[in-house]
């Protein structure tokens, strides 16, 4: 079935050059939607590209169902892959394009006729099936190029930043379709975006990954809420989390309090139990709040309310329903807030920034590892 299992895959682009994928471990389910997401560079295209045998591996082992298919070239794979540049045929019609695969496996005519209709009844682009790829708008060759995936019912599916020659809009709309898509053929997806948008609103769960190493297999809930690291935390969540460097220090109540230069901020007891005894008090660490856990209220006088921090607005961006509001809080230091669009400030007005610490993530000042 539609099962990937990768032991201990690695690849090498010959001897002298470091590993592009290392120690990469995972198992996907049959019919899951997986999406590998990571900056530029970061291997998730060789990771698929191998997958799909594409690509040779170095070493480890990869299975597709049962099988193990180091060796096994794509065509009996039982895949089919997704580009970014589609990779239709200009010269033939989109008919053509969709029975290409189904010609090549010397399937009878009058099946390869009933299969590339009904599946391009499912895409719906049965009004196109005569045109030539350079007559259709983006949306509709990428429609083509999925339908020339699915005409050939794989059991799994690899996408490799599918949507990226789409305009905004477009994107949107085609990752709907993938979604529906994937929910109708129940089939297993792969897919690779360097989009975190993306991969939040399209997996089941999501592969961060960083210089070739996996950091961290989640739902997207999880990757959000619980980062393993700060490199995950910073990778996901638009705008960016917050992070502010500082020491853990314990209060007279036997609490703990963050502390920086300037502030210092009462950490709730729970997560006060954990950090003691992970023995983080007197080190430094970092702590990640995001915007949407800072409010922002006007600041009337030159008092400092218990677990604030004063900030200087210095621009607001306004998103339609929110308003991202960026103010300095010495240091250069700049943090991000998400407040409701019509609470607006103005330049260098003086505002207290008030952090919901039960929404705050405390790293290691030297592994970068959530300690919670
Ligand atoms: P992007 O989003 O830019 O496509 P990626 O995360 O998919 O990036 P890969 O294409 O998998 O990254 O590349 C991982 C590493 O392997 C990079 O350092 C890249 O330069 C290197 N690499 C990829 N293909 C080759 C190749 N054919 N020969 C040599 N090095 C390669």
């Amino acid at each position: 079935m539609g099962r990937i299992l990768l032991k201990q895959i690695e690849k090498r682009f010959g001897k002298e050059r470091g590993y592009a994928v290392r120690d990469f471990n995972l198992e996907i389910k049959d019919g899951e939607f997986l999406v590998m997401v990571g900056p530029s560079g970061c291997g998730k295209s060789t990771t698929l590209r191998m997958i799909a045998g594409l690509e040779d591996i170095t070493s480890g082992e990869l299975y597709i169902g049962d099988r193990l298919v180091n060796h096994l070239p794509p065509k009996d794979r039982d895949i089919a892959m997704v580009f970014q540049n589609y990779a239709l045929y200009p010269n033939m019609s989109v008919f053509e394009n969709i029975a290409f695969g189904l010609r090549l496996r010397k399937t009878p005519k009058h099946e390869i006729e009933q299969s590339v209709k009904r599946t391009s009844r499912t895409l719906e682009i049965e009004p196109f099936l005569e045109r030539k790829p350079r007559q259709l708008s983006g949306g509709q060759r990428q429609r083509v190029a999925l339908g020339r995936a699915i005409v050939r019912n794989p059991e799994v599916f690899l996408m490799d930043e599918p949507l990226s020659n789409l305009d905004a809009k477009l994107r949107v709309q085609m990752r709907t379709e993938i979604i529906t898509l994937h929910k109708q053929l129940g089939v297993t997806m792969v897919y690779v975006t360097h989009d975190q948008v993306e991969a939040m609103t399209m997996g089941h769960r999501i592969v961060v990954m960083k210089d070739g190493l996996i950091q961290q297999v989640d739902t997207p809930q999880r990757i959000y809420n619980h980062p393993a690291n700060m490199f995950v935390a910073g990778f996901i969540g638009s705008p960016p989390i917050n992070f502010l460097e500082g020491k853990l220090l314990e209060a007279p109540d036997g609490g703990l309090e963050f502390h920086t230069r300037q502030y210092y901020l009462r950490v709730p007891p729970e997560a006060s139990q954990r950090l003691k005894e992970k023995k983080k008090v007197n080190r430094t660490v970092y702590l990640g709040i995001r915007s949407e856990h800072i409010g922002v209220a006007a600041k009337e006088n030159d008092t400092q309310p218990q677990d604030t921090m004063t900030g200087i607005h210095k621009f607001g961006e306004l998103m339609g329903a929110d308003r991202f509001v960026y103010a300095d809080i010495g240091a250069s230091k700049l943090l991000v807030a998400r407040t409701p669009s019509d609470q607006d400030f103005a330049d260098d007005e003086r505002v207290t920034l008030i952090p919901n610490m039960q929404k705050a993530i405390f790293f290691d000042g030297e592994t970068e590892e959530n300690i919670l």
